[in-house]
């Protein structure tokens, strides 16, 4: 099996509602996400897939958060825009990519870092 990583990022404003403690005040980061790739199979050139085409999904899943207030989108009209919401979300987007049409390929997992020492992985299978 081999897995594939890479990484993206976005800048972008939320507040916690309803927790008690700084996170609940408007605040930014600077956002780091992972997508993990597995896959059995190489192309005729030697890839589960290529980076670039990877890390180019990846980076539109995240155009949509880019400098923006978070709990103002849609998908947080409802939940709070914490890491974990966000991993999930961002992996609903990329694993229904059409990067995967064709090969056996698949998104196992998103990685969301708020920051350099705090990250959550999000992962249906486990
Ligand atoms: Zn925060």
């Amino acid at each position: 099996m081999y897995e594939l990583r890479v990484r993206g990022e976005f800048e972008a404003a939320h507040q916690l509602v309803g927790y008690e403690g700084k996170c609940r005040r408007l605040h930014g980061h600077n956002w780091t996400v992972e997508a993990v790739v597995k896959g059995r199979e190489l192309d005729r050139l030697g890839m589960v897939l290529d980076f670039k085409v990877l890390k180019a999904a990846l980076t539109s899943v995240l155009d949509e958060f880019d400098h923006m207030y978070l709990n103002d989108l849609e998908p947080f009209a409802s939940m709070n825009p914490t890491a974990e919401n966000l991993a999930r979300l961002i992996f609903e987007r990329l694993s229904v990519s059409p990067i995967f049409d064709g090969i056996s390929a698949r998104l196992t997992a998103v990685k969301v870092f708020e920051t350099s020492r705090s990250c959550v992985i999000y992962s249906p299978d486990d």
